[in-house]
C-alpha cells in the first residue's frame, strides 16, 4: 500500500462550527488578547491551555491529562482545538463524545483506541521531482453532460503556467480546478508540479498558516521536456487511523466483480490489534530511517462523565504508554457518579486515582457584550450579514439561554431574512425565529407549567370525590 493512497479520516462535521479558531490568541508572554485568533473573552483557561501548550511542548505532559470544566457553550472545544493549532501546523485534533464508546458492536476500548490512533499524526517527507511555475490562467472547459442529462460539465482544465523555459499548458483532470479553488489559488501564484502523480503544489502564501498546501490532484501530468526540474521536499500528513483504515480495507483486482465481492463482503473493515503492531513496525522503521516524525495531536473527549469504571482504567493505561496524544477531557457536571461504580460519587463522574492525573481548566460562562462578540464572529465566518439591533437582541437571547442556542439561530435567522426579500438579518428575523423555536430554558418553563396544571387537575379531581 502506497502512502499517497491514504485517504484522511478526520472527523470535519464536528471541527465546522469552530472554524473561525485559528489558535489561543496570546501574546509572546502567553498573557491572552481579548480578542484574538478567533477567541473571544476566556481569559484563564486561555492562559492556563497556553501553559498545557507549552508543558506539552517541553515534553513535561506525559502520563498527563487536561480537564476543561464549565458550563454548556463556554468555549471548551473551542479551546482544547486552539491548543492543537498552537502546537503546530497540521496537529491532528480527534474530537468523541464519551456516550460514543458504548455500542452494540464494537468494544468500548476499540472505540477509545481508534480515536487515540486518530489524533496521533505521522509526517512522512519524501523527495519528488517537480516543476515549478507561475499560474497566468486557469480555464475551465465546459461540454455537455455526457450522461445525456441537463446542465454541463467540465470536462477539464486548461492551467496555463510560466515556467523557466516559456509557457506551458497543462491540461488536467476537474478535480485538480476543485483543489485549485478551494485553496483560492489565483492568477500569479507558484505552484509545483510533481514527476510522477501530477499532483500539483502550491508555495505557501503569507496570508495562510501553511507552508505548502497539497492539492491532491490526482491525474498525471508528464514532465515537459526542457524545463527545469527540481527535487523538492513533499511532506504529507497522515494519522495512524488512516493508515490502520487503508490497510484493513480488502485489496485486490480492479474488474467490477472482485469488487462487487468487497462491497458485499466487507461491509465494516476490520482493524485488528495485529494489524496495528504490524503498522506500529512499518511506522517506527520509517522513523528509524529518518523518513517520517510522529505528532502527537490533541484527543478531546467531551462529556467524560459518560464513561465508566472500565474505560477510565483503560484510559489511565493508554496515558502512560509512549505514543500518546494529549488527552483533553470536559465536561459540564459537577460532583456526580462513577457510571459503573454507583457507591462513588466523585467530582466530574471521575475517579479519584484519573483526577490525580489531571489539570484542571475551568471555563466561565460569558457576559453580553462577550457574546455580541463571538456570535459577530460566527456571522462573518458563515458569510452572514447582521445588523447591529439584531446582533444585540441574539446577544440577549445567549445570555438568557445559552452561547450555542443564539448562534444556532442566525442560519434560520437569514432564511426569515431571504423570504421577506433582505440579505442582511435584522431584528425582526430574529424575534420570528426566536419565536418559532424553543430554547432549553422554555422548555423548562413548559414542562413546569405541564406540571402545574396535572396538579391542580389532580387535586380538582380528589376535591370533587370528596364532595
Ligand atoms: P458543550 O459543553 O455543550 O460541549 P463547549 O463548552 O464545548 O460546549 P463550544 O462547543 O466550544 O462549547 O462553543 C460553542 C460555540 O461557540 C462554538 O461555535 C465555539 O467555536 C464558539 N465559542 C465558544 N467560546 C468561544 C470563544 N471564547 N471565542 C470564540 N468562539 C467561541
Amino acid at each position: 500500500m502506497k502512502i499517497e493512497e491514504v485517504k484522511s479520516t478526520v472527523k470535519t462535521q464536528r471541527i465546522s462550527s469552530h472554524s473561525h479558531i485559528k489558535g489561543l490568541g496570546l501574546d509572546e508572554n502567553g498573557v491572552p488578547i481579548q480578542f484574538a485568533a478567533g477567541l473571544v473573552g476566556q481569559e484563564n483557561a486561555r492562559e492556563a491551555a497556553g501553559i498545557v501548550v507549552e508543558m506539552v511542548k517541553s515534553k513535561k505532559m506525559a502520563g498527563r491529562a487536561v480537564l476543561m470544566a464549565g458550563p454548556p457553550g463556554t468555549g471548551k472545544t473551542a479551546i482544547a482545538l486552539a491548543m492543537a493549532q498552537e502546537l503546530g501546523n497540521k496537529v491532528p485534533f480527534c474530537p468523541m463524545v464519551g456516550s460514543e464508546v458504548f455500542s452494540s458492536e464494537i468494544k468500548k476500548t476499540e472505540v477509545l483506541m481508534e480515536n487515540f490512533r486518530r489524533a496521533i499524526g505521522l509526517r512522512i517527507k519524501e523527495t519528488k521531482e517537480v516543476f515549478e511555475g507561475e499560474v497566468t490562467e486557469i480555464k475551465p472547459f465546459e461540454t455537455e453532460n455526457p450522461m445525456g442529462g441537463l446542465g454541463k460539465t467540465v470536462s477539464h482544465v486548461l492551467i496555463t503556467l510560466k515556467t523557466a523555459k516559456g509557457t506551458r499548458q497543462l491540461k488536467m483532470d476537474p478535480s485538480i480546478h476543485e483543489a485549485l479553488t478551494k485553496e483560492k489559488v489565483v492568477e500569479g501564484d507558484v505552484i509545483y508540479v510533481e514527476a510522477n502523480s501530477g499532483a500539483v503544489k502550491r508555495q505557501g502564501r503569507s496570508d495562510t498558516h501553511a507552508p505548502e498546501y497539497d492539492l491532491e490532484a490526482e491525474e498525471y501530468v508528464p514532465l515537459p521536456k526542457g524545463d527545469v526540474h527540481k527535487k523538492k521536499e513533499v511532506i504529507q500528513d497522515v494519522t495512524l487511523h488512516d493508515l490502520d483504515v487503508a490497510n484493513a480495507r480488502p485489496q485486490g483486482g480492479q474488474d467490477i466483480l472482485s469488487m462487487m465481492g468487497q462491497l458485499i463482503k466487507s461491509k465494516k473493515t476490520e482493524i485488528t490489534d495485529k494489524l496495528r503492531v504490524e503498522i506500529n513496525k512499518v511506522v517506527n522503521r520509517y522513523i528509524d530511517q529518518g523518513i517520517a516524525e510522529l505528532v502527537p495531536g490533541v484527543l478531546f473527549i467531551d462529556e467524560i462523565h459518560m464513561l465508566d469504571i472500565e474505560t477510565f482504567t483503560y484510559l489511565h493505561q493508554a496515558l502512560e504508554s509512549a505514543i500518546a496524544p494529549i488527552v483533553v477531557f470536559a465536561t459540564n457536571r459537577g460532583r456526580c457518579e462513577v457510571r459503573g461504580a454507583s457507591d462513588i460519587i466523585s467530582p466530574h463522574g471521575l475517579p479519584l486515582d484519573l483526577l490525580d492525573r489531571l489539570l484542571i481548566i475551568r471555563t466561565c460562562p460569558y457576559n453580553e457584550s462577550e457574546m455580541c462578540q463571538i456570535i459577530k464572529l460566527r456571522a462573518q465566518t458563515e458569510g452572514l450579514s447582521i445588523d447591529t439591533e439584531a446582533l444585540n437582541e441574539l446577544s440577549k437571547i445567549g445570555s438568557r439561554s445559552t452561547l450555542r442556542y443564539a448562534t444556532q439561530l442566525l442560519t434560520p435567522a437569514n432564511l426569515s431574512a431571504k423570504v421577506n426579500g433582505r440579505s442582511t438579518i435584522t431584528k425582526e428575523d430574529i424575534q420570528e425565529v426566536g419565536e418559532l423555536f424553543l430554547d432549553a430554558n422554555k422548555l423548562d418553563i413548559l414542562f413546569l407549567i405541564h406540571v402545574l396544571s396535572c396538579a391542580l387537575f389532580m387535586i380538582h379531581l380528589y376535591r370533587r370525590n370528596q364532595l
